[in-house]
């Protein structure tokens, strides 16, 4: 179902994530979220959402830069390249607003999949982005705490 996302100043956006137990990820609860996710991303237009955004603190995150979404469990940046990027990024979460966040340009990401596996990605351009957007609201972090200049039109 199609949840309302949680919009800045409200204070759910700011709790720290809790990390997932292997068990809970191919449980029957978490296959509802994660089609709350999607749905709610699909109706909100985005290319990603965190779990906290729909006021659920879990370490959880869908991406879809492509054809399909992708779940990813207690993702972690294992690395990220020296070289950044200007990012021009807008959020569910932060309607009506748009800025410049500096990116690493290229990061890899160590997660669980929906499968419950471990899979290691190696992410540059937008999808590379959108992990460290979607991350940082793990952490209780929104692009305009990184925000190096605010802009008139989006991009992301
Ligand atoms: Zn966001």
């Amino acid at each position: 179902m199609v949840q309302t996302v949680l919009r800045q100043p409200d204070s759910r956006l700011r709790i720290p994530s809790i990390p997932l137990e292997q068990n809970e990820v191919t449980s029957k609860e978490m296959k509802s979220l994660i089609q709350d996710l999607i749905e709610t991303m699909h109706a909100e237009h985005g290319v990603g959402i965190a779990a906290p955004q729909i006021g659920v603190s879990k370490r959880v995150i869908v991406i879809q830069t492509g054809q399909k979404p992708e779940v990813f469990f207690n993702p972690k940046i294992l690395s990220a390249s020296f070289r950044k990027v200007n990012s021009e990024e807008g959020c569910l979460s932060v309607p009506g607003m748009f800025g410049i966040v500096r990116r690493h340009s290229r990061v890899e990401v160590e997660a669980w999949n929906e499968q419950g596996e471990n899979v290691r990605i190696k992410a540059d351009g937008l999808p590379a982005i959108v992990f460290q957007h979607e991350i940082d609201h793990l952490d209780g972090i929104l692009f305009i705490d990184k925000v190096i200049r605010f802009t008139t039109k989006h991009t992301l």
